[in-house]
């Protein structure tokens, strides 16, 4: 089996895939979801110029001689506009978020200001005239300000109100399936007997894809037989990703493979020039696009991270991420690299010229869990790599995205 490419495998594993179909959903639930169509503003805001501090609405021409006292001939308040107008010498007491008066262009605010029953005096003091934010200062009806794609974190969410929309159209949430699978492995929470361990990689992998936008549900765990892997298959339904851990190598009792293909899945299975990672598995069946993760904690992690974040972002039509995000400058020499890129553990700190630094953790195991809650990102060393000096200069992929 020739070894194929992170980024060979990737392209593999996207080709032809298409965006979810849309959705049209409240407002007040799409927090987390993704744009399927732009939003472009419906409203001007804000919709009318505003003051923005509790003082005095007056005319700026008023105010060439202080100190001045002018007749106070109404109050504005949010919600309750003075429906007149301010002709010379005259001023409306005025609170925040209230619509400036028709004849004022000028707000003082109260400190500046000393009201004495019908009229109030102007002292000495900086007038200016930003105490007003004007109609469209924030944005103008017909403004595209939201595109396609874009998540609606909690700052999207305001906008999107904000610019007029009650319902918005967002990609559906992919429906991914995680299925663990061995006879050594037990349910979290439980003591395992002997030769037994517990199953965490499923935690993992389902908190990444749901953490990029899918909708995930269990299918539990299934043991080393062909009965047991086929009847988990069974329950997963109308997926759009199946997710497999373990099985997926060619021992005597990884059976994976064999029972999909037995079930009318196209299989491909390549072995990846990785580490961790060991081959993986990728097939389809009808729409369902099925991964077959590593059971090594980290391997399933991290190939979670290079293969299905990219896979849920193009099925929710998110632009797709640069492979390698950033660079960093090594807290200690690293080897020069063998023929396969190799995805280290490791933890990024600030650093003095603005350039992070980054510092591999104890233990490249990919079996061990500890070290990698420790770590935050990946330090990517590219097949072939040579040795890099402490503080030259590496791609890293941050783990969270
Ligand atoms: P496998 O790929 O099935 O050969 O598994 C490789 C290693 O990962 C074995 O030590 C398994 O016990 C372990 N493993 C497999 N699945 C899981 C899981 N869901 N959680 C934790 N460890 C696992
Ligand atoms: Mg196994």
């Amino acid at each position: 089996m020739p070894l194929l490419s992170v980024a060979e495998a990737l392209r593999r594993i996207l080709a032809a895939v298409e965006p979810m179909p849309a959705e049209l959903i409240g407002i007040e639930a799409a927090h987390g979801r993704i744009l399927a169509t732009g939003l472009i503003a419906r409203l001007t805001q804000p919709p009318f110029d505003a003051s923005a501090m509790d003082g005095y609405a007056v005319r700026s021409a008023d105010l060439a001689d202080l100190p001045t006292t002018l007749a106070v001939i109404g109050e504005a308040a949010a919600g309750h506009p003075f429906g007149g107008s301010l002709g010379p010498g005259q001023a409306v007491r005025i609170f925040t978020g209230a619509p400036v008066p028709a004849g004022s262009d000028a707000i003082v605010i109260q400190e500046q200001a000393e009201r004495d029953g019908g009229t109030v005096r102007i002292r000495n003091g900086d007038v200016d005239r930003s105490h007003i934010r004007h109609r469209g200062l924030d944005f103008s009806a017909g403004t595209p300000l939201l595109d396609a794609g874009r998540r609606l974190g909690p700052r999207e969410m305001a906008l999107a109100a904000a610019m007029g929309y009650g319902e918005v159209s967002v990609r559906r949430r992919p429906r991914l399936a995680v299925l663990s699978t061995g006879d050594e492995l037990v349910a979290p929470g439980t003591t395992p007997g002997v030769g037994q361990i517990v199953s965490s990689n499923h935690l993992g992998v389902a908190a990444m894809a749901e953490a990029a936008g899918a909708a995930v549900e269990f299918l539990g765990i299934a043991r080393d037989l062909p009965d047991s892997l086929a009847a988990h298959f069974a329950k997963a339904g109308e997926v759009d990703v199946l997710l497999t851990i373990g099985g997926a190598s060619v021992g005597d009792h990884d059976l994976v493979a064999p029972v999909l293909k037995a079930q009318g899945m196209v299989l491909s299975f390549w072995k990846i020039a990785m580490r961790p990672g060991k081959p993986l598995m990728f097939g389809a069946l009808g729409r369902t696009r099925i991964l077959g993760l590593p059971g090594n904690p980290v391997s399933a992690l991290v190939c979670t991270r290079l293969f299905v974040v990219p896979l849920l972002r193009a099925l929710l039509g998110v632009p797709p991420q640069e492979a390698v995000e950033a660079n960093a400058r090594t807290t200690v020499p690293l080897e020069a690299n063998g023929p396969r890129e190799h995805y280290m553990r490791a933890i990024q700190q600030p650093g003095p010229d603005g350039v992070a630094l980054v510092t591999p953790v104890r233990s490249q195991d990919s079996s061990l869990l500890s070290p990698l809650a420790e770590a935050d990102c990946l330090l990517v060393r590219p097949a072939a790599a040579p040795a890099v000096p402490i503080s030259g200069l590496v791609p890293i992929l941050p783990l969270d995205f």
